[in-house]
């Protein structure tokens, strides 16, 4: 689960240009990349929906609160003279770990837009990226006074939403891919089906924890799928004392 924060709202309404103001831009935006979230099966829940006012602070404490396992902050920059910058940049606690890969990817993602990639930076001392108990990041989706920013935030909106929840779930698979090792122990390997299944359902009506993994056409009898290798090792043991003989594998 995430957390979507669209920043400011309510008194607060972020900067300001030409009558726009950023607390609507980041609502209309963290909105959006949350609906797409949630089509591709990611609770997301919401530091708000609406027009409401809240400080940092409470932000970051909903989402610890809520214990959200990443916390994404939707703003829009601003510099000290209109047109004077443009360009998006993502905002991190430090250069470190997994919102940081994050980052570089929706940077990435929203320069392939149009924007100009300002990058990432590290900002220690913001209250949602220091106060948050998970990953965190600050989207700043372009200069809400360069007319250039919001022509592309205005023409390619839906397309922005998509960039970055694409960014995202794209993140969190090649994290997937660095699952943790499971320890299992192999008792048998067959050519034939009917082989592994005398031996599987043997230990099954023993009470081990076994099951049938098929690769490369061989049917392998393994039991167990444990983290910590000691674990493997003692039911390696009471395997060995049943008549087995056993491996310990790792797939
Ligand atoms: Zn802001």
């Amino acid at each position: 689960m995430r957390k979507l924060q669209p920043a400011h709202g309510g008194q607060d309404p972020g900067a300001v240009y030409k009558g726009r103001q950023e607390k609507d831009d980041n609502l209309k935006l963290a909105l959006a990349v949350g609906e797409i979230l949630e089509r591709n099966g990611i609770d997301v829940s919401y530091t708000r929906t609406t027009d409401i006012y809240q400080t940092p602070f409470e932000k970051a404490q909903l989402a610890n609160q809520a214990g959200v396992d990443y916390f994404i902050s939707f703003h829009r920059n601003s510099s000290p003279k209109d047109n004077q910058y443009q360009g998006v940049e993502v905002l991190v606690y430090d250069k470190s770990g997994i919102k940081y890969q994050m980052a570089e990817n929706i940077v990435g993602a929203l320069g392939e837009l149009g924007f100009r990639e300002i990058g990432v930076k590290e900002r220690p001392g913001l209250v949602v990226l220091r106060r948050t108990k998970m990953p965190a990041l600050l989207i700043e989706t372009g200069f809400i006074n360069s007319d250039g920013d919001n022509q592309l935030f205005d023409e390619k909106f839906q397309e922005i939403a998509q960039s970055i929840a694409d960014a995202i779930l794209g993140t969190l698979d090649e994290e997937t891919v660095n699952e943790p090792l499971y320890y299992r122990v192999q008792t048998g390997i067959f050519r034939n089906r009917e082989n592994a299944d005398r031996m599987l359902y043997q230990l099954l009506e023993k009470g081990y924890p076994s099951f049938l993994l098929y690769e490369n056409d061989l049917y392998k009898v393994q039991t167990g799928a444990y983290q910590q290798i000691g674990n493997a090792i003692a039911m390696e043991q009471r395997l060995r004392d049943d008549g087995y003989s056993t491996i310990i594998v790792t797939k």
